[in-house]
């Protein structure tokens, strides 16, 4: 686990998080910015830096990660209305914490493209 990362931390237990979620192999905190009525971030359990840096042998993580993201938006009352799963990668992309993590967003309409 590198020490130095925020996510890693979280999920070790070093620093608070609003958990709503955990398994062994994905964590789900609140996001302490709330973009949207609901907005909580699914973590994989190891440190992988980006989407962009899963390997051969963690691709059953990603559809893991979107399964939980269903199941979390259901138990929120959100998935009737509809909500979005995003994954901010690289620069370009929006990503600030260089920790594999998608964006479960709902409870108020969104607009598309996004900004
Ligand atoms: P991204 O910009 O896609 O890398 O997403 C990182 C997210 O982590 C942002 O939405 C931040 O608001 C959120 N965040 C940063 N620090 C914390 C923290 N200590 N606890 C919960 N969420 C955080
Ligand atoms: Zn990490």
């Amino acid at each position: 686990m590198p020490s130095d990362c925020l996510f890693c931390r979280i999920i070790a237990g070093q620093l608070p998080a609003s958990q709503v979620y955990s398994d062994d192999s994905v964590v789900a905190i609140r996001d302490i910015a709330p973009q949207a009525p609901t907005h909580i971030l699914l973590l994989s359990r190891k440190h992988i830096a980006s989407v962009a840096d899963v390997g051969e042998k963690d691709r059953d993580l990603l559809g893991k990660i979107l399964a939980v993201g269903a199941e979390l938006a259901a138990r929120e009352g959100v998935a009737t209305d509809g909500y979005r799963l995003v994954v901010n990668t690289g620069r370009n992309g929006g990503q600030t914490v260089d920790h594999l993590h998608v964006h479960l967003l709902g409870g108020r309409p969104m607009a598309w493209p996004p900004g």
